[in-house]
Order: C-alpha cells, then sequence, then structure tokens
C-alpha cells in the first residue's frame, strides 16, 4: 500500500493530510530522519519557507530528504514548499536552504508585499482551477527538463507560472489543499502509485 509523507516541522500539514486520506490514501506526518525511509512520496506544505529550512536542518531531516527525492522519491511542494523544492530562490534569506529537487528559479512573495492573499483562476493541464494564494512565489525560470502545468489565466499576473513538474516532482504556487479541489492530490497520488509499481 502506497503510504505518503507530509512533511510536519511547520505549515498547513493538517490540510494535506486530509486532503490525501480524503483520495483513501495513507498518510502520515514527517518530523524524523527516520521516517522519511519507508516513504513512497512526500508533501513539502504551504508556510514560512526560512522557517521550514532551518527547520529541516535542525531536525536532521534536510540530508536523508535531499537524498531520497534526488534519488526519485516522489515530492509535491505547495508555495512554501514549492520554494523547499526549487534550486534556485530569489528573495530568500541568505542562510536558506532548499532541496534542489526542482531545476526552477522561483521569486518569494512575488506577488507583491501588498497582496498577502486573493484568488484567481489557472489554467492547469489546459483545465480551469480556482486558486488561493497567500504570499506566492512564482516561477521565474524553468530548465528544459521542466513542464510548465499552470499559469495564471487572466489580471495583473496573466501567464506567470504557478504550477510545474520534472519527473517525480510535482510543485504549485498556489494553496489546493486549502479548497475542496482534489486535481492536484489525485495528480501527485498517481505520480507516487506509478513511481512505485515500476520501482517493485
Ligand atoms: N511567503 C512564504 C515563503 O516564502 C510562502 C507562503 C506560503 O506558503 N503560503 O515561504
Amino acid at each position: 500500500e502506497l503510504l505518503i509523507g507530509v512533511l510536519a516541522l511547520q505549515g498547513d500539514v493538517r490540510e494535506h493530510l486530509a486532503a490525501l486520506r480524503s483520495l483513501g490514501v495513507a498518510a502520515e506526518p514527517v518530523r524524523r530522519p527516520s521516517e522519511i525511509d519507508d516513504l513512497d512520496g512526500i508533501v513539502i506544505p504551504g508556510g514560512e519557507s526560512t522557517t521550514m529550512s532551518k527547520l529541516m536542518v535542525d531536525f536532521g531531516v534536510y540530508e536523508p530528504l535531499r537524498k531520497r527525492v534526488l534519488d526519485g522519491l516522489p515530492a509535491y511542494g505547495s508555495c512554501a514548499g514549492m520554494i523547499m523544492l526549487a534550486s534556485e530562490v530569489l528573495d530568500g534569506r541568505p542562510d536558506q536552504v532548499s532541496l534542489g529537487a526542482l531545476d526552477v528559479t522561483v521569486r518569494r512573495n512575488a506577488f507583491g508585499r501588498q497582496v498577502d492573499s486573493f484568488e484567481a483562476d489557472v489554467a492547469l493541464n489546459g483545465e480551469d482551477f480556482h486558486a488561493v494564494f497567500i504570499r506566492a512565489p512564482w516561477v521565474e525560470r524553468v530548465g528544459d527538463d521542466v513542464e510548465v502545468l499552470g499559469r495564471v489565466s487572466a489580471g495583473p499576473s496573466e501567464g506567470r507560472i504557478v504550477a510545474v513538474r520534472q519527473r517525480n516532482v510535482l510543485a504549485t504556487a498556489f494553496h489546493p489543499e486549502l479548497t475542496g479541489d482534489r486535481r492536484v492530490h489525485r495528480l501527485f497520488v498517481d505520480m507516487a502509485r506509478r513511481a512505485k509499481s515500476t520501482e517493485d
């Protein structure tokens, strides 16, 4: 059976656990290095990437998680989680670390400081997705192996890249865990299921 971990050092952990469990998948919070070994996928929640970065190092999960994700463990990050997966972070703190699993450049708090939170429609894989953004990053550069899955469909930020995938790594600048729409989590669960079946 598939086991998905949700990194539970900081951020909206419960919402991701609930979203995954609503799809009938076993999902557990992950705080310790030993809890990483048995996972078939990891979700990195929204929250605050500078804090999450510090806690990942302090709790000793940074290195083991980085190793597993670079080895192909399916990973999904929302908002701060997208920042944690990226290879390059703009407007980050100088001591902030990221996992470097996704060949993209992200800009923190990119939609402007005054725009704390907003909702916008995103064209996601050719479908409309109503998305919630909270002090969100956007993607400014994508590497050759990165697929752009979603862009803001209208308004001042029209065209901005807000969902990407590179093989087993998925990231959104928005928070599908905060709404009832489970399409992003379903996509991630499918990715994890496929990865597990090819490895067994
Ligand atoms: N601004 C936060 C950061 O830089 C992300 C916000 C969020 O996850 N909602 O980490």
